[in-house]
């Protein structure tokens, strides 16, 4: 047994290969991709890479298994989804384990990733039997409009590192409620999590070829030519915007139905009449869940120059306190980032914002240790027109640009491609629904600095995407609406 005590598990149940059509083999010329732990850089083991005939055979499985899957009774399809609830929850701590250790967050937040990863399948259970129809009389009264929903086929599903259980929950559990066949293709830093979720979905009686897990290193191949298959139907990607928008390329030619879960560069509005310290509190769960690895970590801190140095102070403080080490160490709150390009492109945000004339108050750097870690940072006088700001950030770096009126800090928010989620703190809930409606992005946060549950849609406008995930809307994303004309 090594350190990696799950991961060996893995192994040894056969589960750390592909799994096409209910079988777990290697990739068909042999290929593997190296799973590099973040705390160390070191490898920990190494999964089978997809090739394009292993993406062929997948989309054969998904294909072969969808006429009876679609046609399988909706109460079965929820019950299979509640199995799965029960049996994560039941392995919280080996799966958490095994997110610490491909992915790098603290033992808690991947505790917290599990819980919220196996709510999706909970949630979906219940959405399973409520694929409502809808009968109407046409308006001139001699006919009858009818509408069913029926599963829109075989699915790819793209997910990224951040959240490698949760992003491949939320769309699992939808497609599984609608009838839908899937292909899940996780991101080559974190297989080994998606592969341990195709496992519990076998033992929650899932049947074979419903769920296919296709990890490669070799993205650009292998989903072209799954989404240039006219049998896949529909692709759900989370992940850049950069790489969405190739996708939505790629997807053209079949016209295949997209739902795209992208990038997003949350501004977090602090108003003069705002709770200070509530704002801090927020402002430490907003940028700070998942080391600030998340779509929805706040990138922008919008401050009103009255209370800009008591704000920046008084984070700085609480940024200051948090301990930084491995996952599983003892009292650890941040742990490395996902891999070195993340970690140098950090001290490149930072050297930009200092040289461009801000000021560093707490972190800046990488701390002198092994692995892919970074401090905790504010970086304070921000210019409002500091190119930096249109960067998704993606760790614990937090700009702060003061602002004098609420139409400058509307201005501001909005100053961007994205438009995922926003945060704001204020007194004044007229205020706080008045720019939370002018916000241009698909989620706001009033006084709150965590917005996630799966029972709200989330998603985003402008480049962060189409579609939402979560709620009932999630169902909607597997299913297509069919008219039926009718009189009687
Ligand atoms: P990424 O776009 O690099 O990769 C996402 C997935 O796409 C991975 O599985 C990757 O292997 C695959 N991929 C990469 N290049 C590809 C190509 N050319 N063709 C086909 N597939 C390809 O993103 P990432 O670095 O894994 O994740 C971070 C990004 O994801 C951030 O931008 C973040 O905001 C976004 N994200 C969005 C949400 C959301 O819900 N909107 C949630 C989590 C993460």
């Amino acid at each position: 047994m090594s350190s990696y005590d799950v991961v060996d598990r893995l192994a040894a149940d056969g589960h750390d290969r592909l799994l096409i059509g209910g079988e777990w083999s290697p990739a068909s010329d042999g290929s593997v991709i190296e799973v590099l732990d973040p705390s160390t850089g070191e490898p920990i083991t190494s999964v089978p890479s997809a090739s394009v005939d292993d993406a062929r055979a997948a989309v054969d499985a998904a294909a072969g298994a969808l006429p009876a899957w679609a046609a399988a009774s909706p109460i079965d399809r929820s019950e299979i989804l509640r199995r799965a609830f029960e049996l994560m929850t039941e392995r919280a701590d080996e799966l958490a384990r095994l997110i610490v250790f491909e992915m790098g967050k603290t033992f808690s937040e991947a505790m917290g990733e599990i819980r919220y990863a196996a709510e999706f399948f909970r949630w979906y259970s219940g959405e399973a039997v409520r694929n409502d129809g809808m009968i109407k009389t046409a308006p001139a009264g001699d006919k009858k409009i009818v509408a069913i929903h029926q599963p829109v086929g075989v699915s790819l599903l793209i997910t990224p590192w951040n959240f490698p259980a949760a992003m491949a929950t939320r769309k699992i559990g939808p497609a599984v409620a609608a009838g839908c066949t899937m292909i899940l293709k996780p991101a080559s830093d974190t297989p080994l999590t998606a592969l341990a979720v195709g496992a519990l979905l076998e033992d929650a009686g899932l049947p074979p070829g419903v769920l296919n897990v296709v990890p490669s290193s070799r993205s650009s191949q292998v989903v072209p030519v799954m989404l240039n298959d006219d049998r896949v139907r529909k692709l759900s990607f989370t992940g850049s915007t950069e790489v969405g928008r190739t996708l939505l390329k790629d997807a053209a030619d079949q016209i295949v139905n997209c739902s795209m879960e992208l990038g997003g560069n949350a501004p977090f509005l602090v108003f003069d009449d705002a709770d200070i310290d509530a704002a801090v509190d927020g402002a430490m769960i907003a940028k700070m869940r998942n080391g600030g690895q998340s779509c929805i970590a706040a990138n922008r801190f919008l401050v009103h120059a009255a209370v800009a140095d008591e704000f920046g102070e008084t984070f700085s403080k609480a940024m200051g306190r948090v301990k930084v080490g491995p996952g599983l160490e003892e009292g650890a709150e941040l742990g490395p980032m996902i891999n070195q390009a993340a970690q140098t492109d950090l001290g490149e945000v930072v050297e930009s914002l200092t040289g461009a004339g801000a000021r560093v108050s707490v972190g800046g750097g990488a701390p002198d240790r092994p692995g892919f870690f970074f401090e905790p940072t504010v970086v304070q006088g921000v210019g409002r027109d500091d190119p930096t700001l249109s960067v998704e950030v993606f760790g614990p770096v937090a700009p702060v640009v003061t602002f004098d009126s609420e139409d400058e800090a509307i201005a501001l928010a909005n100053d961007t491609i994205h438009g995922l989620a926003a945060y704001l703190y204020t007194a004044d809930v007229g205020r706080g629904m008045r720019v939370a409606e002018a916000i241009e992005s698909g989620m706001v946060g009033i006084n709150r600095g965590l917005i996630s549950d799966p029972a709200a849609p989330f998603g985003g406008v402008k480049e962060s995407g189409i579609g939402r995930e979560g709620a009932h809307d999630g169902l909607n994303e597997f299913l297509e609406t069919k008219y039926i004309a009718v009189s009687w």
